[in-house]
């Protein structure tokens, strides 16, 4: 496996690559088995004669003032060794300055989606997203990129971005690996204390009794109070946010549910956000 860690040095490597597709999956690193599931979903996308690129950047420019960006978890020399034991062809690692020059211009922002959900708890979080994940599809100009389903919004404002400006790269979903416990896998789980990290499958099993309500013809408003109050059942858990929008589209439901949807959570245990989220189903019309 390459490591690169300048902008040259990896697009001279995509160079020698040319005729082969390029599938890129980004990260912040501290690698946990969700993101060697993206690994895993790049190399079949990639096939045999493709070439699987990771990148590892924990990229400021999505952090928000007083967020955790100096203690977000790092680990590079781990995060090195399992992306070779799992078969990466390259792996991107660059320093703030080399992606970042301090008289740069331009941002890219999805307009209204950027300041809804998470948007609104972490302004500014999806301009810092899009605009490194542009400069890594410009640098790295892959055919498709994998990205996690944990986070929703994310995949939302990345499949909006292409479409809008016309970006060519085919985004792939991964599904959201899980603990035994069903808590969602993330670097931020290491953060959090062991009564907190005993807690936070909680919001799995909020997720998991919405998705059999759902079922039972409730309205996306009764739905919504039933997962809050479960959550607020946890004395750890600071509930930020409980949404339920169309799956598609992310717009705001209220009444029966007609079409899937999806329920976002925001929760902190201590300071540390989590996240999660899953599809639900109406309820089957009966004939
Ligand atoms: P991060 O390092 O947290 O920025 O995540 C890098 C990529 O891995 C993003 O596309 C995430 O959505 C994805 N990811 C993070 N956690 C999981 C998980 N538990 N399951 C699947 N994908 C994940």
């Amino acid at each position: 496996m390459q490591i690169c860690r300048t902008r040259s040095g990896i697009r001279a490597l995509r160079e020698n690559w040319a005729g082969a597709d390029v599938i890129l999956a980004p990260t912040m690193g501290f690698l946990h088995d969700g993101h060697l599931s993206l690994m895993r979903r790049a190399r079949l996308r990639a096939g045999k004669e493709g070439r699987v690129i990771a990148t590892i950047f924990v990229n400021p420019t999505q952090f928000g003032p007083g967020e955790d960006l100096e203690s977000y978890p790092r680990d590079e020399a781990r995060d090195v060794a399992l992306l070779r034991a799992e078969g990466v062809d390259a792996v991107f690692i660059p320093d703030v300055r080399e992606i970042y020059d301090p008289h740069a211009q331009t941002i890219v922002e999805t307009q209204e989606l950027a300041k809804i959900l998470i948007g609104k708890l972490r302004p500014g979080h999806f301009r810092g997203v899009a605009t490194i994940v542009t400069k890594l599809f410009n640098i790295i100009r892959p055919l498709a990129a994998v990205f996690g389903e944990k986070d929703f919004q994310q995949l939302a404002v990345i499949r909006t971005m292409v479409r809008d400006l016309d970006m060519g790269i085919e985004i792939i979903g991964v599904p959201t690996a899980r603990e035994a416990d069903g808590l969602a896998m993330s670097s931020r789980n290491v953060r959090l204390s062991p009564a907190d990290r005993a807690a936070a499958p909680i919001l799995h099993a909020a997720l998991a009794e919405a998705q059999a309500l759902a079922a039972t013809g409730i309205t996306a408003s009764r739905l919504r109070s039933h997962v809050r109050a479960r959550l607020g059942s946890e004395p750890r858990a600071q509930v930020r946010s409980v949404d339920i929008r169309d799956a598609e589209s992310l717009a705001s439901l209220s009444g029966p549910l007609s079409r899937p949807a999806v329920i976002l959570l925001a929760v902190s245990f201590g300071s540390v956000l989590l996240i999660d989220n899953c599809i639900v189903h109406p309820a089957k019309e009966t004939p």
